[in-house]
């Protein structure tokens, strides 16, 4: 077994941390393969047992899985990874069987009569973590990988977890540490005379620190926008080309729909996506009064997803305008929601393109366009990236949580502190340990363990 980590001292290691696990990783259901994974310091022990030898550490074995009475439940791959070189750290014994579900729950509970425990979601990436072979935000990025609904969102996950994110704020922390031992220095030998803190170096490091923090929020801001994408109120009369205009916006991108969580899955039609950012469009179609129950609940459904809406899309026929009807419903819903008005048919009265008014909150911007030519629906999908605040598809972008968002902002906060006590030493180092605290959140180095009960909590069980 791994020798402990610093993590487990800190995390004073809980014996469940440290026992053997089980799990299925792959999805529930038929498939060519199913993969069943152990982790835990008795792998081999297992291995014995159900494989009749320990496989050669990370050679494909081919083997029967052998039930109690030594007749076997599957034929199929093993594979060894001997700790520390596995992905939780720990040993770990990968199964490769036939991916039926009747076969996987049987290997799974033969795994279990040999003594390993059903892990909880997200356990071995925990014990990965644990472990160190990933930080917290790294751990974050494999969830958000599997999660992701657009292509753009998966490949700022993998960035994420392959260790860029962390390796920018790594990177900050240690200029922040630098820049602590700096003025440090003058708290501990006042009387030496050490260098007195060249004020204009500290305040030059910190204005450059300062600087590259406002960039990673930026970037990590953006990221956020992939991550949840926006929520699209769509309103309109029948026939005026909703369902057309969403079909044009949709275009040829395939939109992979995941549920995005806090939205609830059933008050959202349809979600599409502009440049990689995810539109989950709410359809106020049936919101109408109703004896009905059921339908009462999904109508009060869609309110609740109205309100937390980012913008309201209406549709009208530009020969008609906006309706009484049109106005009704506006009326309804949250005022605070930009608005986009659409004039859609233009080809029908031979009126141009374009776009007018503000997208700002409160705003409405109003585009004349035709869903069924497509002329002008480029400047819809503009209207609507900037309304979720989207500048351009950039490659460093890092999809950030949103408690990466506010330790960024908590970090930025300090150093402005900082930098307006810059003449009280004292003063100045605590803000910028405050910092640098902020920081080591994100990657994991500061964390209480209810987080990390509740960022693994949302895994699935396997990973
Ligand atoms: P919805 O009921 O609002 O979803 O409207 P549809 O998308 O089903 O469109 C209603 C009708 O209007 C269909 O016959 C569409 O082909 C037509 N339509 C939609 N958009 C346009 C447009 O931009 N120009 C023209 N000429 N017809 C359109």
């Amino acid at each position: 077994m791994s020798q402990k980590s610093d993590r487990q001292a800190l995390a004073s290691v809980n014996p469940a941390d440290t026992d053997l696990i089980a799990a299925i990783a792959t999805a529930p259901g038929r498939g060519g393969i199913g993969v069943v994974r152990v982790s835990g310091p008795t792998v081999t022990t297992l291995a014995v047992q159900l494989l009749g030898k320990t496989p050669q550490p990370r050679v494909a074995t081919r083997a029967a899985f052998l039930g109690e009475g030594g007749q076997p439940i599957d034929d199929g791959i093993a594979l060894y990874f001997p700790a520390p070189a596995s992905y939780t750290g720990d040993d770990v014994l990968e199964l490769q069987g036939h991916g039926g579900q009747v076969v996987m729950e049987m290997l799974l509970r033969r795994c279990m009569a040999l003594g390993a425990r059903l892990a909880e979601p997200g356990e071995f990436t925990r014990r990965a973590f644990l472990n160190d072979k990933l930080d917290l935000a790294q751990a974050e990025g494999v969830a958000d990988l599997i999660e992701a609904a657009t292509e753009s969102a998966a490949r700022c996950a993998l960035r994420s977890l392959r260790g860029e994110f962390s390796a920018l704020i790594g990177g900050l922390v240690r200029r922040l540490i630098e820049l602590r031992m700096l003025v440090e220095a003058t708290l501990d030998f006042p009387e030496e005379d050490v260098d007195a803190v060249d004020r204009d170096t500290a305040r030059k490091r910190l204005a450059d620190l300062r600087a590259d923090l406002a960039d990673a929020f930026v970037k990590g801001q953006q990221g956020s926008v992939l991550r949840t994408g926006l929520q699209v109120v769509l309103a309109g009369q029948p026939n005026v080309g909703k369902s057309s205009l969403l079909n044009r916006l949709a275009g040829e991108e395939l939109a992979i729909v995941t549920a995005i969580p806090g939205t609830t899955r059933d008050a959202v039609r349809q979600t599409i996506q502009i440049d990689g950012v995810p539109l989950n469009i709410i359809d106020t179609a049936g919101l109408r009064d109703t004896r009905d129950e059921i339908e009462a609940i999904g109508i009060s459904r869609t309110w609740q997803a109205i309100e937390g809406a980012d913008a309201l899309l209406l549709v009208v026929d530009a020969a008609i305008g906006v309706t009484v009807r049109d106005r009704e419903i506006i009326t309804r819903l949250p005022q605070r929601l930009p608005r986009i008005v659409v004039f859609n048919k233009i080809d029908l009265m031979g009126e141009a393109s374009r776009t007018t008014g503000s997208a700002h909150p409160g705003g409405e911007t109003h585009v004349w366009l035709s869903a069924k030519t497509g002329e002008g629906t480029d400047l819809l999908r503009r209207a609507l990236l900037s309304i979720a605040g989207w500048r351009a598809a950039s490659e460093d972008l890092f999809l950030a949580r949103e408690r990466h968002i506010v330790a960024l902002a908590r970090a930025s906060r300090c150093m402005e502190r900082a930098e307006a006590v810059l003449d009280q030493v004292e003063l100045f180092a605590e803000e910028l340990r405050l910092a640098q605290c902020e920081l080591g959140t994100i990657t994991g180095e500061y964390s209480a363990d209810d987080l990390l009960g509740e960022i693994f909590s949302r895994f699935c069980i396997g990973k």
